[in-house]
């Protein structure tokens, strides 16, 4: 791992050079466009092809096997970035196994290699590795989304992996790699039967199987090719690393790939508090139940030594006078504040639907919700956008639901002063217990590990001189 004294700044070649705007683009719109393709579809398709059921197989297994992916091949078996117990590597083994990208010891030992050699001749899957111009940045990003996938295995893989060989917990989960396959193919068939009957069967293998398999590996694929090419640098990585904030959002944290480059072993990629990193709390919730131990987060002054201006993110690259600035992107901090203002809109829908509801409201109730709510939720949006703390955020959607409940035990036995103070007390004890709860929790580092040979090799060996 990256440590203070280790992080020697790198030379800083023509980088910007590598890949040119134009190319830059059609990438992004090869990457966009599947996407955008498939909603129109699921629209398209609603009410016949495509249900609720769908969605929710598809968004299931989707988050299932991509946790299985981005919490534990990559950041548990890959980088041991935390520690758990042989169950729950055993089922994020099935899980990962399930996205059909590569059994465990094969996928780590590619992504070990990827990171030895970053960019750099070795690289499994590096887009910069094809000489200059249009033609060759626009080869080197197919090699790096799927055409690698193609190319002959390097025959030094087992080297890579001698110490997952030790345990025979994961022999057993990597040799079982096509009973997973089948499973995460026959599991939304099945629910999907369970739910809708025999047209479900196939509906449920489409959606949670066969579109949700292309999905996930669009997604992660991207994280090799779009977060080499697409975003901000603001670490000292060695290499073209970039973190991306739409593939932060879709890859559950994994898109803020230039921190993880600057810090392999790091359990948490989304380092900034805009930047979300549901895989980084997925594990904290883990550790919460006393499944996860021994997370490493990089700390503070590791972090400001690694920026390569010792401020903050920039979006210009200032580190070079005169150095072209960098892929002109939407603000993270922007995009950041939509999405809350999105969310408290909707939020506030729901809970003005709510409590109207249980006061018995009924006249216009939809169509002054809407406006109602959703303006007081944006503006809710705006306000925890500026006090730029996540933790704020759940907080207040904690009153809310607080409130909710409130009003629903005030309407049972006291009339409009126990719907009013069955409110009140509800929103404050909902707030109150998630407070509790969340401001308990520790901000900086579990555990700062201290350097050692294993790190270093799980790091890629980059952090030496
Ligand atoms: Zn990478
Ligand atoms: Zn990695």
């Amino acid at each position: 791992m990256a440590t203070s004294d280790t992080i020697v700044p790198p030379p800083l070649p023509d980088e910007q050079e590598r890949i040119s705007s134009a190319t830059k683009f059609i990438t992004l719109a090869v990457i966009l466009l599947p996407l955008f393709g498939l909603v129109a579809a699921a629209l398209f398709l609603w009410g016949w092809g495509f249900s609720w059921v769908d969605l929710g197989l598809l968004m299931g297994m989707y988050f299932l096997t991509a946790v299985g992916i981005t919490v534990g091949f990559h950041r548990l078996f890959v980088h041991r970035s935390f520690e758990t117990n042989s169950t729950v590597k055993f089922i994020l083994a099935a899980l990962g196994s399930m996205a059909i990208e590569a059994p465990l010891f094969k996928w780590v030992a590619v992504h070990r290699r990827h990171h030895q050699h970053s960019d750099k001749p070795g690289d499994p899957h590096s887009p910069h590795m094809h000489g200059k111009g249009f033609l060759a940045g626009l080869r080197g990003y197919w090699h790096s989304h799927i055409g690698w996938f193609f190319s002959p295995d390097p025959s030094d893989l087992d080297h890579y992996v001698k110490d997952l060989h030790q345990s025979h917990v994961l022999r057993v989960a990597n040799s079982l790699f096509f009973l997973w396959v089948v499973l995460g193919l026959a599991l939304p068939a099945a629910l999907g039967g369970i739910l809708k009957g025999w047209p479900g069967v196939w509906t449920g293998l489409l959606w949670g199987g066969l579109v949700r398999i292309f999905l996930v590996h669009h997604v992660t694929w991207s994280v090799n090719s779009a977060c080499h090419i697409w975003g901000t640098r603001p670490f000292r990585s060695n290499d073209e690393s970039r973190n991306n904030f739409v593939f932060g959002i879709l890859a559950l944290g994994e898109g803020f790939h230039n921190a993880h480059h600057a810090f392999p072993t790091s359990a948490r990629h989304g380092l900034r508090w805009w930047q979300p990193d549901v895989s980084y709390y997925i594990i904290r919730l883990f550790s919460v139940f006393g499944l996860a131990w021994s997370i490493k987060v990089p700390s503070a002054e590791a972090q400001a030594q690694a920026r390569r201006n010792g401020s903050d993110v920039s979006l210009t690259s200032p580190e070079a006078p005169g150095a072209r600035p960098d892929v002109p992107v939407l603000p993270a901090p922007g995009l950041m504040l939509i999405f809350w203002m999105l969310l408290g809109a909707a939020s506030g829908i729901n809970l003005l639907q709510i409590v109207w509801h249980v006061f018995g409201w009924e006249v216009g109730e939809i169509s002054i919700a809407v406006p109602v709510g959703g303006g007081i939720g944006a503006l809710a949006g705006i306000f925890l956008g500026l006090i730029r703390d996540p933790r704020m955020l759940v907080l207040v959607l904690a009153v809310f639901a607080g409130a909710a409940a409130g009003a629903v035990a005030g309407r049972l036995p006291w009339g409009p002063v126990g719907e009013i103070s069955g409110l009140a007390i509800g929103g404050f004890l909902g707030g109150l217990a998630w407070a509790a709860w969340l401001f308990s929790e520790p901000d900086g580092p579990d555990r700062v590990e201290p350097p050692s040979a294993t790190d270093d090799i799980l790091a890629g060996g980059r952090t030496g001189p």
